[in-house]
């Protein structure tokens, strides 16, 4: 090092975490460093590195608590970033550790640590603010990248040759062939003696891509006596803004959520993506240090179900009807790890006849979707969904099942790659078509 008049200059500390907002000590210190999530870790299991998976990124956020390792380190950001949030790890974990707590307070301080290009922080509000927050934009947009897929995009710009064209022919890949935005609205009455009344979130995807999803959920859960109501004010769930560290964001939106649902007199709040159910169960979390909003938040976390739970749980008072076909059912992370659901799924799947429902080998473990990263990090993805489709063309299934929308698009585009044929359907999609056949 070059001496400054005889006084080796000092290298600068590592930048230490820059607010408030970083990952909890307590939650850090229940790590025991045993390993017993690092079998269940997807990225562990691609990579083999210790720094890809749980434990050792636990660890990492602790060196940059103990000033060894700075917030802003390249290191730092690419093995948090490199974490597909699926929480594997916290079902696995004897300890306790909430691990998608940590990381997403990992990945807002790494945002604010880092700086960000002009583009970057152009596209994610463009992303953040513009697009996904506002249905109608993100109805139009679901609706041109549709087209975009049936006039065959995606090979014009295989044909290119470029890697960034090869990228962008692999999003338009996970396109549905056909996006709805067209959902239920008002009320929508429960058949025959009402025996609930839920209020639905929509969701910014499900709302402008899946709206016929929307609709086939509010129509099982009105045959079975539970009459649905569509709050008119809610607004996206925040799950991807968080998940990528955007927590002012998603706690702007999460403000609106409860205000929009604090109004409904329903016995519960009823979500058919596992992803938003997630990031909502969690909005106590996400506002406790707002004294303004954190009971409130608390309340509205605790109404939240997610559509196969809350249906499960209060049990079928009409069988569907029958489909004969070979089906899987693939356990979306934030369904699993997030909710701990897992049963519900499976018994609703069992109420209908003629359905042989065979096991999926590695169910437990994320398809690559995970949000935004298929796009933040497309090789580690594709390697996750290789590995998807790989297990679900042994299971020889004509149906796979699974209930929420990252998963849907996901898994169908890696079986089309693969020149499989099988339909990749959400939960009460099929539900409802098995009401259909009855
Ligand atoms: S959230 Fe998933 S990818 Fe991230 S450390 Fe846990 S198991 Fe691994
Ligand atoms: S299972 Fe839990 S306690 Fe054990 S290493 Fe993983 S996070 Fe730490």
């Amino acid at each position: 090092m070059k001496q400054l008049g005889g006084v080796a200059p000092q290298a600068p500390s590592p930048l230490p975490y820059p607010n408030a907002d970083a990952p909890s000590e307590d939650l850090i210190a229940r790590c025991v460093h045993c390993g017993f999530c690092l079998p269940t870790c997807p990225t562990y299991a691609v990579l083999g590195v210790e720094t890809d998976s749980p434990r050792g990124r636990i660890r990492l956020m602790k060196t940059v608590w103990e000033g060894r390792v700075g917030a802003d380190s390249a290191g730092f950001d690419k093995h948090i970033s490199q974490c597909v949030d699926c929480r594997a790890c916290e079902t696995a974990c004897p300890s306790g550790v909430e691990y998608g707590k940590l990381v997403e307070a990992a990945r807002s301080q790494i945002l604010m640590a880092r700086p960000r290009s002009a583009v970057e922080r152009f596209v994610r509000a463009v992303a953040f603010d513009w697009l996904i927050p506002h249905r109608r934009t993100l109805a139009g947009f679901a609706m041109l990248s549709s087209l975009a897929k049936r006039l065959h995009v995606a090979k014009l710009l295989r044909a290119m040759r470029l890697r960034s064209a090869s990228r962008l022919a692999e999003l338009l890949d996970l396109v549905p062939d056909q996006t709805s935005a067209e959902g239920p609205q008002g009320v929508v009455a429960a058949i025959g003696e009402r025996r609930a009344r839920v209020a639905m979130f929509s969701g910014c995807v499900m709302g402008s891509a899946f709206g016929s999803t929307n609709a086939a959920t509010a129509r099982v859960l009105a045959r079975n006596g539970v009459e649905v109501i569509v709050v008119g004010e809610q607004t996206c769930c925040g799950a991807l803004h968080t998940h990528a560290g955007e927590r002012e964001r998603g706690r702007a939106l999460a403000r609106r959520n409860v205000v929009a649902f604090e109004k409904a007199e329903a016995d519960a709040i009823i979500v058919n993506a596992a992803g938003c159910g997630a990031a909502m169960k969690e909005y106590g979390w996400l506002l406790k240090d707002d004294p303004a909003w954190a009971d409130r938040a608390m309340r509205f976390a605790g109404r939240v179900r997610d559509a196969t739970e809350y249906l499960g749980d209060l049990g079928l008072s009409v069988m569907p009807g029958a489909i004969h076909a070979r089906a899987t059912y693939d356990d979306p992370c934030h369904l699993l790890h997030g909710q701990r659901v897992s049963v519900q799924p499976r018994a609703l799947l069992a109420a209908i006849t003629g359905l042989e429902l065979v096991p999926l080998v590695e169910a437990d473990m994320c398809c690559g979707s995970a949000g935004t990263y298929n796009v933040t990090q497309p090789d580690l993805a594709r390697a996750l969904l290789d590995r998807k489709v790989a297990n679900v063309l042994r299971t020889d299934a004509e149906i796979v099942v699974t209930a929420n929308p990252g998963c849907l698009m996901q898994i169908q585009a890696g079986l089309r790659r693969a020149g499989s044929k099988a339909r990749v359907i959400h939960l009460f999609d099929l539900l409802d078509e098995a009401y259909r056949a009855a």
